[in-house]
């Protein structure tokens, strides 16, 4: 048996047992766990941890526990300088490729109608979703703690609100995308990239306001969908003043 005690910081103790939270929790264990398994065991998924502090320094997810460790587990942070210890989360984070699981497709369509590249469909199973985070290095949008907690996931955040205008809210702080947001580029249908048309190339698909009152028009290279400044606009300000506005 060894002894082995952890604390939570920040946003972490969300996702632990009330007892649990912002306290010294002190655990005997039967072996040498790695850190990351032991991080897990209290229900937080290793793609929330940034920083693992075992006795004051810092370590990655593979360390094991050594009997008598104080464990310090720490989120993502942005404001807080802990550049000359090891941060667990890759960075800098640009040009991000994301994959939503099948209960996110809200979301997915309002990420995209912001120009951030989300892949989605309907029916995509556990593994599509780690195929494409292993293969096509995209980072997993997830209500699933289980699927998160995968080892092979190495990028990935649980979403924790159901209202999708909350949901893009945490994407956008979490992986700090404010000033990365291109309305009018992306299909929120299909994913597609949009390119400006002239009315006259779509009239014929426009009901008779949308053909009277607007000018302004963008069509998927992809599947055809149409868009229009006035449609979609009212819903992207909203979006984007709720976030700027409480950040
Ligand atoms: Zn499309």
């Amino acid at each position: 048996m060894i002894n082995v005690s952890i604390r939570f910081y920040e946003e972490l103790n969300d996702f632990i047992r009330a007892e649990h939270r912002r306290k010294q929790i002190d655990r005997q264990l039967n072996h040498r766990t790695t850190v990351k398994d032991f991080i897990e065991s209290f229900g937080v998924p290793h793609t929330e941890v940034d920083l693992i502090l075992a006795n004051g320094i810092s370590v990655d997810f593979d360390h094991r526990v050594n009997d008598g460790d104080l464990i310090s587990v720490y989120p993502v942070f942005e404001s807080f300088d802990i550049s000359e210890v090891t941060r667990l989360q890759e960075r800098p984070l640009r040009n991000l490729q994301f994959i939503a699981d099948c209960h996110l497709g809200k979301l997915a369509g309002k990420m995209r109608l912001l120009g951030l590249d989300v892949e989605f469909h309907n029916n995509i199973v556990d593994e599509e979703l780690v195929a494409a985070v292993v293969n096509k290095k995209k980072v997993l949008l997830s209500r699933d703690r289980r699927l998160l907690m995968r080892k092979v996931i190495d990028r990935g955040y649980l979403i924790r609100s159901q209202n999708p205008d909350e949901q893009i809210v945490e994407v956008i702080r979490r992986f700090d995308l404010a000033g990365q947001l291109h309305p009018f580029t992306r299909c929120a249908r299909c994913n597609g990239i949009l390119e400006r048309v002239e009315k006259a190339a779509v009239i014929q698909l426009l009901e008779p306001k949308t053909k009277r009152y607007f000018d302004d028009f963008f069509q998927c290279q992809v599947c055809r969908q149409v868009y229009w400044r006035g449609s979609h606009l009212g819903a992207i300000t909203s979006f984007i003043s709720r976030f700027t506005s409480t950040k």
